[in-house]
């Protein structure tokens, strides 16, 4: 089957093979089979049609989310923006400074066991996690604290757990 191409108008041919993704942002990821098609014209415009992509984004980033080495910059990105949080906003999950969230992000910098282990958390449950280390970062700040079990929170009668700032 053959279509027009779209940036010359060329009649465009139906190719084969794997087409590879780098729309997502990873380097290795290759699509074959019935879901994707590609067309070329005689200038080499391509085109192509992904079937079910925000399925196929789904699986990716389950897998990526699971994959048993460590997570790199793009990954840690990739899942980030699955779950369509800004980045600032995983900087601050993280207890990280925006700019040395971005190093990581952009491979300058080194994913380390513990962002790499949080990433993955964060992905499989975004609001949950949001919900309790927003409420930490609000009051632990930078400083080390101790648990009192029995402090109420000011403003509030009710005796709660609440993580005094020493
Ligand atoms: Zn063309």
């Amino acid at each position: 089957m053959a279509i027009k191409c779209r940036e010359c108008g060329e009649e465009a041919k139906l190719i084969k093979g794997k087409y590879h993704w780098k729309e997502v942002g990873l380097d290795n990821v290759y699509l074959e089979g019935e879901g994707v098609k590609q067309w070329e014209c005689a200038n080499g415009h391509k085109t192509v049609q992904i079937n079910a992509v925000g399925h196929l984004l789904k699986v990716l980033a389950g897998a990526v989310a699971k994959k048993l080495d460590r997570l790199t910059g793009k990954e840690v990105r990739f899942l980030r923006k699955s779950i369509k949080m800004r980045a600032n906003k995983m900087a601050a999950l993280l207890g990280m400074r925006p700019e040395s969230y971005s190093k990581i992000e952009n491979g300058h910098d080194e994913v380390g066991s513990r962002v790499d282990r949080m990433v993955r958390l964060v992905y499989r449950d975004p609001e949950d996690v949001e919900a309790i280390l927003m409420a930490l970062t609000d009051v632990q700040k930078d400083t080390e604290g101790s648990w009192d079990m029995t402090a109420p929170l000011a403003g509030q009668g009710e005796p709660v757990a609440a993580y005094a700032v020493a």
